[in-house]
């Protein structure tokens, strides 16, 4: 049987190219979208077409209950998760003189508590059945740190320091916990910063002197969520043109 991988926000830029990728692998891929995204069925409709059967559950995951509600369904329909791709998130940029506590509990909730509220249920399954691969969708940001992302960073660091610690806690029972970190990935949403800015304040940061592709992380993803990654656990993976090594 195929198995099931979870990507939250797969339909966002990076997400999508997750999907088709994992698909393509094989797996039975199930994504989750926010409930009040109004093109969920326009975009299942669209993939469809280009021949990729996905399953999609509302979800916020910045809420616990949505997230075990969402679980909860996707176990009695289809059955228990193998691999979580924990990659939905959002920015809500400014500087700390600025920040309000709306946006730093806001991007806290959605980019580190949604990996708490999304691992929580469907960790014990995987190391029951002693096979799982979690894999969290970071930023170069929570490495190096940005201006006016101090609730983005902090967030995306966070998420690194889960994953070091629930890597030691189930590296016996063949649940792996891994962290990618990418730069700049010529999604939608980067692809909406005016070309002018793109060409001379982000672009020079990067060594390739290109954004990523969203295929670029997928692979990256994939090789994460195979069984030759089996050794490979409590890393923290950089996909960034070589804009930042540490
Ligand atoms: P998008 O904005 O295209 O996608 C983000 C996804 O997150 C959307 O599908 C959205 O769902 C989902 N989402 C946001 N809030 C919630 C919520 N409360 N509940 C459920 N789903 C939610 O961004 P990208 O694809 O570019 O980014 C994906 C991940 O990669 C993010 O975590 C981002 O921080 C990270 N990243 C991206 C980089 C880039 O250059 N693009 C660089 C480094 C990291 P919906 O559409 O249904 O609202």
């Amino acid at each position: 049987m195929a198995r099931v991988a979870l990507v939250t926000g797969g339909m966002g830029g990076l997400g999508e190219a997750v999907c088709i990728k994992l698909a393509a692998l094989g797996y039975q891929v199930v994504t989750t979208y926010s409930p009040g995204n109004t093109k969920a069925k326009d975009w299942l409709a669209t993939m469809k077409e280009q021949g990729f059967n996905f399953k999609a559950y509302p979800c916020d995951v910045a809420d616990f209950d949505s997230a075990q509600a969402c679980i909860a369904a996707i176990q009695h329909d289809i059955g228990p998760v193998d691999v979580l791709i924990n990659n939905a998130g959002i920015t809500r940029d400014t500087t700390f003189k600025k920040m309000d506590k709306t946006n730093w509990d806001l991007v806290m909730k959605t980019n580190l508590d949604s990996v708490f509220n999304m691992t929580k249920p469907v960790c014990d399954g995987m190391t029951d059945r002693g096979w799982g691969r979690i894999i969290n969708i970071s930023s170069v940001n929570g490495q190096k740190g940005a201006f006016g992302q101090t609730n983005y960073a902090a967030a995306k660091a966070g998420m690194h320091g889960f994953t070091k610690s629930l890597a030691l806690e189930v590296a016996r029972k063949g649940v792996t916990v891994n962290t990618i970190s990418p730069g700049y990935i010529g999604t939608k949403m980067v692809m909406a910063i005016a070309p002018e800015v793109l060409e001379t304040k982000i672009i020079p940061q990067i060594p390739m002197a290109r954004l990523g592709k969203p295929e670029e992380v997928a692979g990256l993803v994939a090789y994460l969520a195979s069984d030759e990654a089996a050794f490979l656990t409590g890393a923290n993976i950089a996909i960034n043109g070589g804009q930042h090594m540490s």
